[in-house]
């Protein structure tokens, strides 16, 4: 199926490189522009993620062609297809598979990506909503799903780790919601009341979690979902209760892992690897099936900043010093 193919230009945020300096503006794009696939979107909302703060400031390399669009997940509405999977109005959601650091991404009024990149916006969500969620709340439930699949203690407190972040606060409502006892650790007090409106019970100042942590310490989390890494995943591998698990998703703390073997051969902990960009489609297609059931819109309206596409330089500086809190979409269409 085909759209009446327009040459008409549409908006775009890209990145160029000039004098080995990466550069970031707004400017206009036409279909020509667009790598080749077999799905053309027009996007109507995109959401701003950790990694695109990084893509942003051309920290971490996330950028890995130019020129092109940043935006690592979309949400909007099909408006050309050559596979049997989709056709034009179909309503979609994208979230990974490289797309914003290898291929053009959400950014920009309009998409073009593999067919089995896309998957069907669940019934009843808007895509609004769909980027409310976006890859943070979506790595958030396949964290959850993790330590599901695992066995949680209910008898005891989940630690979630940067928990006013986006990966945090949806992943703090998450398990508050599935009816467990939520600690919440977060280095920015002022959020505590926040914190505790998405159900957390209990705060941890982040900084207790921050020192080098004896290899064994008290056995107090029943399984955590971390997002900082680096010395606060040790930490939090220390106090994890007999036989329960910690699902890592994130660095926003750094990258390495100063830890011990001891809480997985004297206590049986489980490190579970949390990875958004190739999830499997079945197991996508189920966190989104959950994220509709378990989140419904009115739950991340105290989570989400909406912005325009101007704000996102801004915002890219703000997001790398942990100053955004909960999840900001970006209107596109
Ligand atoms: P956010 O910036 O929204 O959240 C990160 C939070 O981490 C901050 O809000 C802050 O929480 C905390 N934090 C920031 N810096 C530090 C620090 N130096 N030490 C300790 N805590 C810190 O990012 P996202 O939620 O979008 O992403 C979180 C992490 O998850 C990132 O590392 C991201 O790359 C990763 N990620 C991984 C995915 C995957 O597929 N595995 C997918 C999506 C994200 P607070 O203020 O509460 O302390």
């Amino acid at each position: 199926m085909t759209e009446n193919a327009s040459q008409a230009s549409f908006k775009a945020l890209v990145a160029d490189q000039a004098d080995g300096k990466a550069q970031v503006g707004l400017t206009r794009w036409t279909d020509a522009d667009l790598p080749e696939a077999d799905v053309t979107v027009a996007v109507a909302w995109s959401s701003f993620n950790y990694k695109d703060g990084l893509a942003l400031t051309g920290k971490g390399r996330i950028l890995r062609r130019f020129p092109m669009v940043p935006g690592i997940d979309f949400a909007g509405t099909v408006i050309r297809s050559d596979s049997p999977d989709f056709k034009p109005g179909d309503a979609v959601v994208l979230t990974g598979w490289g797309v914003g650091e290898s291929w053009s991404g959400g950014f920009a009024e309009r998409a073009r990506v593999k067919s089995e990149w896309l998957v069907p916006l669940p019934e009843g969500m808007t895509a609004r909503h769909a980027m409310a969620v976006g890859t943070a709340g979506f790595t958030a439930m396949l964290a959850v799903m993790a330590l599901e699949r695992h066995g949680l203690d209910r008898t005891r407190e989940i630690l979630v780790t940067g928990a006013a972040g986006g990966v945090g606060s949806v992943a703090v409502r998450l398990l508050a919601g599935l009816g467990y006892t939520v600690a919440a650790s977060t280095g920015r007090p002022e959020q505590a009341d926040y914190l505790k409106s998405l159900g957390a019970s209990v705060i941890v100042d982040r900084n207790e979690l921050a020192q080098p942590s004896k290899p064994l310490t008290s056995e107090r989390w029943g399984g955590a979902v971390d997002t900082v890494g680096g010395t606060t995943l040790a930490s939090v591998l220390a106090g994890v209760a007999y036989g329960g698990a910690v699902a890592a998703c994130g660095l926003a703390g750094g990258a390495d892992l100063p830890t011990t073997v001891m809480p997985f051969i004297l206590r049986g902990v489980s490190l579970l690897g949390i990875d958004s960009v190739n999830c499997p489609k079945p197991r996508r297609q189920e966190a989104w099936t959950r994220i509709a059931r378990e989140l419904p819109p009115e739950t991340l309206d105290a989570v989400t900043t909406e912005v325009a596409l101007e704000d996102l330089p801004r915002l890219a500086e703000e997001i790398l010093k942990g100053q955004v809190r909960g999840r900001t979409v970006v209107r596109i269409g």
